[in-house]
């Protein structure tokens, strides 16, 4: 065994740690150990096993966690990678590849396996086994433990080695020789929902295979049959005819209300009659009413098409590239579900990102009727118990196939295949902390290290993978039409400047939409009203002074939520009273300016009284299963209108919506964000896609103060490519992502000194440093000056080199450091998508 081993730990630090492997201990690359960190137990990723001894005394390692690696080789490589590219620190980065967080307090267990009875056996019978290197004294240590472990179920390490005085290195000798296994059993074992469960096997011991009885009935002239109910005792015979009773499975715990001793279940497990299994317990089934098999519907010849390609692609076992682009309602989900069927009946693996708000238990229903229990769902409603239960499961091989949220690109599959990418262009894939990796570009590099296929779905792709299509890089597999040939939806655009105009007065819905709502409420048909601002009214403002009401901790205004009778900052959750006198003069005119979800349902239930509306938005979706239960409710008639934030905008199949309305989903259009104009187009294309996608048409009322603006023009005409060549002109001539690389470069504090003197002496390092190539803007105060307490200020980096610009970023990160400004107040954002 090497001498030392390099630890990853996920402190603020970009290196490893060297550590002195106490003799016994084996660590493996991969795996993780428990060391000391600064006063304190830490638990880290063991990156190298090595000789060389450090220049300075090493601590040694407490404990090793993992006997196999946790991280393969492919998944360290990739962990490196995503440290160098995004300048994160690579133990954080491990951190972030490991929901295994929930074993920290986990427990091994040991159970003995049938060579270990053999071998207890034979020792028995020979009265001492021959040929071992072990001591005698160590031998008779080793068959206590056996003969304890005999006895019983898997038992904890700790109770193993209290009774019987095993150390920790004759067990590992013990599960090399196979006579134990060894488990780690997580919290997340025992908290996920999995039920042991009781399985009658035989109801009577057979005659031959069970060891001689060891009472005065041998050798009784009675029948086998007869012989062997005898050897049953009172409470096993209950307990058995209590098993077969009720089928022949129970749950353990149910068993205890017999009342019979529970060594009685262990003898029983011990003689093969009964089996205690980990019974999962059903994933949540959806509430929605089951939908039409994804497989019942015939594929069109252009989903055929693009399921072939894929097909082609993963059989190639080399890396590939391909956008999927298919407009909304073309059938997308049955062409990656299929895709993914081909390559679990092929044997390997499969990975399908989604975006946060995707993973709706209806797609988490669909995925088990299509992979019963080989598919694996990592979402954000998991506790970490889940979450490590769901990772274990598709480390041992039972799901190869996986779906989920950003961190299931580290899902840890063999025998990757294919990746893919749902609504690629979703910000949700972006991680807004260390290590601030973006999964979707994760998972192209993770597919070019497995030589796997990757898929990049979308109704509107990112100008990046739209780019890499045009240039090649990605084949571009389209699927121009809706199924069934519903036609997409005519939009209407309503210039609300005009609307002012003429009614003498700021309108929040148009006349022409008001119109819509009335003529489909009358057809008994439904609508979807779209408003991106969540509350009931975003800014409360003060008559005498002028002054708004903003956020302690951040530059931005407090929200007025109505019903829940509070001001509340969206950004860092800050909550506060409804003031009834300004704050800044003390006057009593304050008055609430502008319109939330809230408030425009208030309205809508004064326009329409009849009309039944619901709402969705942050405030009234806690988790998947309210978000789903208003879908429910509209896709079951029980809603006429339904109004919300962009969370309506996503991916659902409602057949009876006709209208839809937007309201300010051009806000971002006034935000100093590069990435405004193509938010704003994805958004209008997505609410859009909502209407008509059953019997009846769709139509969409787009209300605008930007009609001119081409998002809102393309958007509106439904013209993808014309929207994408007008708007990679304009990327080319400001230098911005996808012919530029860029890196937001954050400096933050709470104290507003230290976040000025930061900024300026960076601004100072990065003037007198040559960099090439490298434009570096800044320092300037960000968009949002103040979040979150801290004092913000910023550079904006941009370079058609990637290397070079991490060059820089490196050398800026090592020039902070030598000026003692602390890791954690410098953001290096590689790749943003937020500019604020
Ligand atoms: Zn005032
Ligand atoms: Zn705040």
């Amino acid at each position: 065994m090497p001498l030392f081993c390099d630890v990853a730990l996920a402190v603020p630090l970009d290196m490893p740690f060297t550590y002195a492997i106490p003799p016994g201990m084996e660590p493996v690359v991969g795996g993780r150990v428990l060391v000391p960190f600064r006063q304190k137990r830490m638990s880290g990723v063991v990156v190298e096993l090595h000789d060389r001894p450090p220049r300075v005394a090493t601590k040694k390692v407490i404990e090793v966690l993992d006997l196999e690696p946790v991280l393969d080789k492919h998944l360290l490589k990739l962990g490196q990678w995503i440290a160098d590219y995004y300048l994160a620190p690579i133990g954080e980065v491990f951190r972030a590849m490991l929901p295994l967080s929930a074993e920290f307090k986990r427990s091994v267990t040991y159970r003995i396996t049938d060579e270990g009875r053999l071998a207890l056996h034979l020792a028995g019978m020979s009265g001492s086994p021959s040929r071992s290197q072990r001591t005698p004294e160590q031998q008779l240590v080793e068959f206590r433990a056996l003969d304890y472990l005999a006895e019983r179920e898997s038992t904890r390490e700790e109770r193993l080695r209290a009774a019987t005085r095993v150390s920790k290195e004759l067990l590992s000798g013990m599960v090399r020789k196979k006579w134990i296994a060894r488990e780690d059993v997580s919290e997340a074992r025992e908290a996920a929902r999995v039920v042991k469960v009781a399985v009658l096997l035989a109801a009577e011991p057979p005659a031959e295979a069970s060891p001689p009885p060891d009472g005065p009935e041998a050798g009784h002239g009675k029948t086998l049959a007869g012989r062997a109910a005898k050897r049953l005792n009172q409470n096993q015979r209950t307990l058995i005819e209590a098993l077969a009773a009720s089928g022949g499975r129970v749950p353990v715990d149910a068993l205890r209300e017999l009342d019979i001793p529970h060594t009685t279940l262990t003898t029983l497990v011990r003689r093969s009659l009964v089996n205690i299994v980990d019974e999962p317990q059903p994933l949540t089934a959806s509430r929605l009413k089951p939908r039409q098999s994804p497989f019942e519907f015939e594929f069109s010849p252009a989903q055929r098409a693009a399921l072939a390609r894929i097909g082609e692609a993963v059989t190639a076992r080399k890396f590939s590239g391909l956008l999927l682009h298919g407009i909304t309602g073309s059938g997308k989900t049955a062409v990656y579900l299929a895709a993914m069927r081909a390559v679990l009946e092929h044997g390997r693996s499969a990975i399908l990102l989604v975006p946060e708000i995707g993973l709706t238990p209806a797609v988490a229903a669909d995925l088990h009727q299509v992979f019963g229990d080989e598919v694996a769902i990592l979402h954000s409603g998991l506790s970490n118990a889940e979450r490590a239960e769901q990772w274990h499961r598709i480390r041992r091989g039972e799901a190869r196939a996986v779906a989920g949220t950003r961190s299931a690109v580290f899902a840890p599959v063999s025998d990757l295949a294919l990746i893919i990418v749902d609504e690629e262009q979703d910000s949700s894939y972006k991680q807004e902390e260390t290590p601030r990796y973006h999964a979707r570009d994760v998972a192209v590099m993770r597919a070019k290290m497995a030589g796997a296929a990757v898929v990049l779905g979308s109704a509107t792709p990112s100008l990046e993978s739209y780019y890499n299509a045009k240039k090649n890089k990605y084949a571009l597999l389209e699927l121009p039409d809706r199924v069934e040939q519903r036609p997409l939806p005519e939009v209407e655009i309503v210039d609300m400047r005009k609307e002012f105009q003429e009614t003498g007065q700021e309108q929040v819905i148009s006349r022409k939409l008001a119109e819509e709502i009335r003529e489909r409420l009358e057809k008994k048909e439904q609508v979807m009203i779209l408003l991106n601002r969540r509350g009931y009214s975003p800014v409360v403002l003060c008559r005498a002074c002028g002054k708004a009401l903003q956020c302690k901790n951040c530059a931005v205004s407090m929200t007025h939520h109505k019903r829940e009778r509070k001001m509340e900052c969206h950004y860092c959750g800050h909550v506060e009273h409804i003031p009834d006198k300004c704050a800044h003069c003390g006057s009593e005119y304050v008055y609430f300016v502008g319109t939330g979800s809230e408030k425009l349902e208030e309205l809508l239930h004064g326009m329409f009284p009849q009309a039944r509306i619901g709402r969705l938005d942050r405030d009234t979706v806690r988790g998947r299963e309210d978000f789903e239960r208003a879908l429910n409710a509209l896709n079951e008639g029980a809603l006429d209108m339904l109004v919300g934030t962009q969370m309506i905008a996503k991916g659902h199949d409602i057949h009876g919506v006709t209208l839809v309305g937007v309201i300010g989903a051009d806000m971002a259009l006034g935000l100093p964000d590069f990435r405004a104009a193509e938010r704003t187009f994805q958004l209008l294309t997505q609410v859009a896609g909502r209407a008509g996608r059953g019997q009846s048409p769709g139509k969409v009322i787009l209300q605008t103060y930007f009609q001119d603006h081409y998002a809102v023009q393309f958007a509106a005409r439904h013209d993808f490519s014309g929207f994408y060549e007008k708007e990679l002109q304009f990327r080319a001539w400001m230098h911005y992502p996808p012919y530029s690389a860029i890196a937001n470069v954050l400096i933050r504090s709470e104290k507003l000194d230290d976040a000025l003197t930061w900024s300026g002496e960076l601004g100072r390092w990065f003037e007198k440093t040559r960099h090439e190539g490298i434009r570096v803007l800044g320092p300037a105060a960000a968009p949002i000056t103040r979040l979150k307490r801290d004092y913000r200020y910023h550079f904006i980096l941009k370079s058609p080199s990637r290397e070079k610009m991490n060059a820089l970023l490196r050398a800026m990160l090592a020039a902070a450091a030598a000026r003692k400004i602390p890791r954690t107040q410098v953001i290096v954002d590689v790749d943003p998508v937020w500019l604020m």
